[in-house]
């Protein structure tokens, strides 16, 4: 009996060793990121340009797969399942907190699967259409809506994702349950937009900026509390009349539990160089947000936003009483 506990004493011994000294030399070999929405989307804009800088200082490629579905939270399963060694890393937003609640059967804990890395950026949200829908400004659109609830649709990434809480807080501040249309991603929604498939969507303005300023789609209102710099004359939600319809979308990079702490450092450290890059912080000016501070891209920071966001939401959701299984 001695022996065998020796035994397995000196095993966890040297498999701990072996653990703290990959954490040494870590990265060895190239990080996936799961981003748990479509390719082409804001999320993925955010992971593609954040991927990209962190890699150089890395020194190891970090490859982005899009894990699609149920509000995101398939992505978000996929990376709890996957091995803690820090080369499987989830890149998620605000739908990670709202899904806690949303979800009456999620596959994973939410504040028990993941460690954390840190915040990278907060995005507001923008309320658009399709390009020759008939409303010009926000109060238009909300008459417009009311009076034609039975056909107007809505585009969201499902449920759990950023544009579907935006749009539930647009047709509760107006009092109008709308048809929603699901997609993975809202890449593949603002497709449908453009195309004139949907006619309206909340969405972030990593996704809308563009088109916005191609005049490819119509924009009523940001989400933010002050206009955005890159577009003076479009509203708030706030100054058109939605009281308290402010949004922000706040995004982080998580691993999965057990993945060493160094480990998390490291990236955590890699993620404060990559919010400095200066092509990350002008390409997210052009898309109308900013990197997070070098205090809020640590693994402290975003643990507490995920814990204080989920009791923030908790109540909401509950209020609404709509839940996805
Ligand atoms: N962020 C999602 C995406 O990248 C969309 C959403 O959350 O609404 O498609």
């Amino acid at each position: 009996m001695k022996v065998l506990q020796a035994l397995l004493g000196a095993v966890a011994a040297v498999s701990l060793f072996a653990a703290s000294a990959n954490a040494q030399n870590y990265p060895e070999r190239s990080i996936t990121m799961v981003v748990p929405f479509s390719a082409g989307g804001p999320t993925d804009t955010v992971a593609r340009l954040v991927a990209e800088s962190m890699s150089k200082d890395l020194g190891q490629q970090i490859i982005v797969e899009n894990v699609g579905g149920a509000g995101g939270t398939l992505g978000a399963g996929r990376v709890a399942q996957a091995d803690p060694d820090g080369y499987t890393v989830l890149l998620h937003h605000i739908g990670m907190a709202t899904s806690a609640t949303l979800y009456r059967k999620l596959a994973y804990d939410t504040l028990n699967a993941f460690e954390y890395v840190g915040l990278v950026t907060e995005v507001p949200m923008t309320i658009v259409a399709r390009k020759d829908f008939e409303p010009t400004d926000l109060k238009g659109l909300i008459d417009y809506v009311k009076a034609n609830k039975d056909t107007v649709t809505v585009a969201n990434a499902g449920i759990g994702a950023a544009s579907h809480l935006c749009g539930m807080m647009f047709m509760s501040a107006i009092e109008t349950p709308l048809t929603t249309v699901p997609y993975k991603g809202t890449g593949p929604a603002m497709t449908d937009l453009l195309g004139g498939q949907v006619d309206i969507m909340c969405d972030q303005t990593t996704n809308t900026t563009k088109q916005i300023q191609g005049g490819t789609i119509k924009a009523y209102a940001v989400t933010s509390p002050a206009r955005l710099k890159i577009f003076p004359d479009l509203p708030t939600a706030v100054e058109s009349g939605l009281a308290d319809f402010q949004v922000g979308i706040w995004h982080g990079i998580y691993t999965p539990k057990g993945t060493p702490a160094e480990v998390n450092e490291r990236l955590s450290k890699s993620l404060q160089l990559a919010l400095k890059d200066a092509n990350v912080v002008a390409r997210f000016a052009e898309l109308g947000t900013e990197p997070s501070s070098e205090a809020d891209a640590t693994p402290a920071a975003l643990k507490a936003k995920l814990e204080s966001e989920i009791a923030r939401w908790k109540p909401v959701i509950e209020a609404a009483g709509q839940y996805a299984d």
